[in-house]
């Protein structure tokens, strides 16, 4: 796997292409033996594909199928297989039209993305103008990509995994994750470990991040389908020591397997937020279609305005504080009353740095929801800067609302 683009090199430009390739071919039973990042340079570009022509059967190349002068994949792979550059007629007309589509006329300098390896197969780009290209020669698979990732994923998948499918003879791998919102990972690594570590195939892994814990089944098979069946035989197992923890197993967030409830229930909620700033609310109206359970939202962050727009009883803000059990439910009954919806979700909290106190140190959270059964209120501290503080309180605001809606203990 080649990543080309002196860009890449340098610090604030992440290099993810070799990453998605390297996944992606892991599973068609590609092992990846070597993966670089190379500099728009010929003489560099031709040694690098040269020495992994010398050395792998299948060499994937990403970037530098541009226009510009420091675009130079094409030549130099043509170089190192010894083969010359084509102008494709067909090529140049789409450039054309393309160019013509938006009103402008191309520049010599675009004529040089028409330019295929012979022998190559042009791979259609609709989402930009430079091609990729797929070339067999001495019992070696070429593929050249263009750089930009919303390009080159899509063409990879559609265009060169099906084929790379049907050659390899390896292993297939398959992942299954099963992700967890607001647990610990030591419980639930007790919890699975014991069975997992039965299993040499499929391997798991468990990843945490704050608010998220994740475990990931590698099986390998000899065909897709008997690798999955592998993951389910394991996940069969772990689903049964961890009930209702699981909130996906296909790479859903949190935030929009509750959105999906909610719409399946038919249910309408409103939001009232503090430490939290509307980050509950920034993360399901992300959700297509979220207008159709969420009203309305508000960030109440001072005193004033949790009485003004929530009806929050000034004295009890007073007694209690604005960081309490009390508020937070007054604050979700409040939200769910003035919009007049099904359900109200209340957050209130100590973000950090500054204003915690020996009782409710930084990192205290309350929330509450109003308008399921029990009215829960929970309260938690979180451990870690203000961003991971309100993060994982937006985050357990979501699963008790996951929790409420599937009707498991809150
Ligand atoms: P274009 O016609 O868009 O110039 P190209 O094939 O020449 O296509 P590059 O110029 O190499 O592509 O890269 C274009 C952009 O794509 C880069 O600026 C970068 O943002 C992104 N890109 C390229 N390679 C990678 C990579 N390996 N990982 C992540 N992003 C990449
Ligand atoms: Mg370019």
């Amino acid at each position: 796997m080649i990543a080309i683009g002196s860009e890449l090199l340098v610090p604030p430009r992440g290099e993810t292409n070799g990453a998605y390739v390297t996944a992606r071919l892991r599973e068609v039973g590609v092992p990846v033996a070597a993966r670089i990042t190379v500099a728009d340079d010929l003489p560099l570009l031709t040694a690098a594909f040269r020495d992994a022509l010398s050395r792998s059967e299948v060499v994937v190349a990403t970037g530098g199928l541009g226009p510009t002068e420091d675009d130079l994949t094409r030549e130099a792979a043509a170089a190192a297989l010894g083969r010359e550059l084509v102008r494709d007629a067909g090529i140049l007309e789409k450039l054309r039209e393309r160019f013509a589509r938006y009103n402008r006329v191309m520049a010599p300098v675009n004529e040089k993305q028409a330019d295929v390896i012979r022998g190559g197969v042009v791979l259609p780009n609709p989402r930009g103008t430079a091609p990729g290209q797929y070339v067999e020669a001495d019992g070696r698979i070429v593929v050249l990509l263009p750089g930009p990732p919303s390009e080159m994923q899509p063409m990879f998948d559609e265009q060169v995994l099906p084929v790379l499918r049907t050659r390899s003879a390896g292993a297939v791998l398959r992942r299954l994750s099963l992700r967890m919102a607001s647990v610990s990972e030591s419980d639930i690594e007790q919890a699975v470990a014991p069975l997992y570590k039965t299993y040499q195939n499929p391997v798991t892994t468990i990843l945490s991040a704050p608010g998220q814990v994740e475990l990931h089944l590698n099986a390998e098979g000899a065909t897709a389908a008997e690798a999955d069946a592998r993951n389910e035989a394991l996940a069969a197992g772990i689903r049964a020591l961890l009930p209702g923890k699981i909130y996906s197993e296909d790479g859903r967030e949190l935030h929009e397997v509750v959105a999906e409830l909610l719409i399946e229930r038919g249910l309408t909620l409103a939001l009232a937020e503090s430490c939290t700033g509307g980050l509950v609310s920034v993360r399901l109206t992300e959700v297509p279609g979220s207008s159709r359970f969420l009203d309305r939202s508000f960030v109440t962050y001072s005193n004033a305005s949790k009485v003004e727009l929530l009806g929050v009883d000034p004295a009890l803000l007073a007694s209690v504080g604005a960081v309490s059990e009390e508020v937070a439910r007054a604050m979700a009954r409040g939200a769910r009353e003035r919009s007049k919806t099904d359900l109200g979700l209340g957050i209130t909290g100590i973000a950090g740095p500054d204003g915690g106190s020996p009782e409710k140190p930084v990192g205290t959270v309350f929330i509450a929801l109003a308008g399921i059964a029990s009215d829960p209120v929970k309260r938690v501290t979180f451990i870690g800067d203000r961003g991971r503080v309100r993060f994982q309180a937006g985050q357990l605001a979501l699963e008790m609302l996951r929790r409420s809606l599937l009707g498991l203990p809150v």
